[in-house]
């Protein structure tokens, strides 16, 4: 899960991290007031979305005048902010944020995230702050600075001064750089934080260091045990299916293909898209109805992949373990009558009562495929799709 931007700004003050004055609103009235309370005669108007790079999609603007705030508050909210981190849609903006200016001397960057491979905390620190880091990472990999952390030990004041030096800060700044990682670490851990990010932490006109920018991404697993944190998400920056997805405890995962798959079981719903592109089809989800795949479930699944329009045909794939096959096929039908599959469906059961499953799809008159063989289920939903015969 992800947070705004206001959002993690709040708990980096918290930790003593230090962020510009801003306040956030979610109207025109209030942008207006919020610009009053901070003061000043200048402020920066930032649209609050789940995506980076709002600055290159106008997102991020400095205004100079009461007129001027109303004009920007008015055109970003309500509107759909597109940037390079969004696609085309974009992402609606209900909120933003007005922030007093900075004035900025350097734009550096800072994260700390969890590196598998070693296992461990990492610092990753840039002096190329402000700009896209996976393109810094790839065309000038020197200049990332990457520390680990001791998991038992913990982050150590040297690793930040070596950081500091790397990144030529001097011995003031340098000490509240220390000050930010270990706030960073005791955030990072006490959230069960993916990943957190500043990117720009600016070194202001006056020599000190600021988080300009702020980036927070929960572990979605570990939410269970944050309730304050859980209420701070915001479903319009989501996925929709993926969050009716979630409402309904299925996995699922939207996709850039035409072939809707449902599929009980992760290892089986990977095996599944790997059957379905090695026959030339691209999957339009990733959706795992679980081990216990009741009727419901199923039923609920099935809204989910048709409220796609992408979608040209469903595969699907049922393995019966615990769940026995003909229930899947009961379920199967009757989604069927109730929500009118329009596309080609392919059903392929197999496991416990297997056969009677197949034998109650073949009898109920519905127009679909029902196959026990996972190879040639995949064969034909990619003809399907591609729309030739059956
Ligand atoms: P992002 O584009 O979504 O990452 O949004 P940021 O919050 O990082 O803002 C984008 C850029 O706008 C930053 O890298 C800064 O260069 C610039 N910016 C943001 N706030 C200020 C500010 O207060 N003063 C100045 N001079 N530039 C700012
Ligand atoms: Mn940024």
């Amino acid at each position: 899960m992800n947070l705004h931007e206001y959002q993690a700004k709040r708990l980096f003050a918290d930790r003593g991290v230090p962020v510009p004055k801003s306040q956030p609103a979610d109207s025109v009235g209030d942008a207006v007031a919020a610009a009053e309370v901070l003061g000043g005669d200048r402020w920066v108007i930032k649209a609050q979305v789940h995506a980076g790079g709002r600055g290159k999609g106008g997102g991020v603007k400095l205004v100079d005048s009461f007129a001027a705030l109303r004009d920007e508050a008015a055109r970003l909210l309500g509107s759909r902010l597109v940037t390079p981190q969004t696609g085309a849609a974009g992402l609606p903006v209900h909120q933003v944020l007005v922030e007093q200016p900075t004035e900025i001397a350097r734009e550096l960057y800072l994260s700390v995230l969890i590196d598998r491979r070693s296992e461990r905390l990492t610092f990753l620190a840039s002096d190329a702050g402000g700009m896209d880091i996976e393109a810094v990472a790839a065309s000038e990999p020197r200049r990332i600075i990457r520390v680990g952390v001791n998991t038992a030990a913990g982050l150590q004041a040297f690793q930040c001064r070596y950081i500091g030096f790397r990144l030529g800060l001097e011995g003031r700044q340098s000490r509240q750089l220390q000050q930010i990682m270990f706030a960073l670490q005791g955030l990072f851990l006490d959230s069960d934080a993916s990943l957190i990010e500043i990117n720009p932490l600016v070194v202001t006109s006056g020599g000190d260091l600021l988080a300009l920018d702020a980036k927070l991404h929960l572990d979605d697993n570990a939410l269970y045990r944050h309730a304050d944190l859980a209420a701070l998400r915001d479903p319009t920056q989501e996925d929709a299916r993926e969050a009716a997805a979630a409402e309904h405890r299925l996995n699922y995962i939207s996709l850039d293909g035409d072939i809707g798959c449902m599929v009980n079981g992760a290892g089986l719903a990977m095996a599944t898209m790997d059957l379905v592109k090695l026959h030339g089809g691209e999957p339009a989800n990733f959706l795992d109805v679980g081990g216990g795949a009741t009727a419901e479930r199923v039923a609920e699944a099935f809204k989910l992949i048709l409220s796609d329009d992408k979608v040209a045909a469903v595969l699907v794939n049922i393995f019966g373990g615990i769940v026995r096959c003909d229930l899947i096929a009961e379920g199967i039908i009757q989604a069927v009558r109730e929500s009118g599959v329009a596309v080609p469906l392919v059903v392929r059961l197999e496991g416990t009562n297997a056969e009677q499953g197949l034998a109650l799809l073949n009898t109920s008159g519905l127009d679909l495929l029902a196959e026990q063989d996972f190879d040639s289920a995949a064969e034909k939903v990619v003809r399907a799709a591609r729309g030739e015969s059956k």
